[in-house]
């Protein structure tokens, strides 16, 4: 059975009070019954644009609930702050923080410890493509990286090819397929079927009004985390149309 699609949007480093517009406009022109869609902003803005009328989530936390780490974000704050999801281990964070897998399945089981439905992100580098290394990278990820309370509530996972991040390339259609049907297989093998089946999988790097539908039709893929086209809601609009 299909999963109802969800088309995520990851703001990163961008966003103002004047960005809540935006989501204005998403609520009175772009939703989509057939789909689920979420907004992750800075955290700065989580608070003002929850409760209006899209869910939000963050785009990363800590893996304690409090304590003396200046500069961090709890899961339990997300949540207090209107947060029902919260992106792990996105490559951007992976790279400029050094989070390794290890850490990125700490933060994930402090977002379920929040009640957040955790989107976990995995994706090779153009090295480990170029050396025939994707399924090798997706597999370690994978495993690391994800603890074993997984359900279909509780976890999404973002397949992200890092050289498609930003870049306005993107992999084949085939490869995308390959991936996503690797990554439902290794769920299958650890969590089994119905569990492996419920968790929804998502594609990310350089999804665009002019090929999110053709993505979407790709077996496995349960919707989008779409980064720059996020940030207009007329782009954002037009993927989520496309689910
Ligand atoms: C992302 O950062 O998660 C992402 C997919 O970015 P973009 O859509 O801009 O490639």
């Amino acid at each position: 059975m299909a999963l109802r699609k969800l088309v995520a949007g990851n703001w990163k480093m961008h966003g103002r009070a004047s960005s809540l517009a935006v989501v204005e406009t998403l609520v009175d022109k772009h939703l989509n019954p057939a789909c689920d869609v979420l907004v992750c902003p800075p955290a700065t803005l989580i608070g003002r644009l929850s409760g209006r009328g899209v869910p939000v989530g963050g785009q990363d936390c800590h893996w304690e609930t409090l304590g003396a780490h200046t500069g961090d974000i709890a899961a339990e704050m997300l949540a207090d702050a209107g947060a029902e999801a919260v992106i792990l281990g996105h490559s951007e964070r992976r790279a400029d923080h050094g989070e390794t897998d290890e850490i990125v399945a700490m933060k994930t089981a402090a977002a379920w410890r929040a009640g957040l439905r955790a989107i976990v992100c995995v994706g090779e580098t153009e090295a480990e493509r170029d050396a025939g290394q994707t399924l090798a990278c997706i597999a370690a990820q994978l495993a690391g990286s994800v603890p074993e309370e997984a359900t279909g509530d509780n976890l999404v996972i973002a397949y992200e090819p890092v050289w498609a991040i930003g870049t306005g390339r993107t992999p084949t259609l085939a490869q995308i397929a390959e991936v996503h049907a690797f990554i439902r297989e290794s769920l299958e093998t650890r969590f089994g079927h119905g569990i492996a089946h419920a968790i929804r999988l998502l594609y990310g790097g350089s999804v665009k009004p002019g090929n999110a539908a053709e993505i979407f039709e790709v077996k496995n893929v349960d919707g989008a985390l779409v980064g720059g086209a996020s940030l207009k809601a007329e782009d954002f609009g037009a993927i989520i149309a496309a689910a």
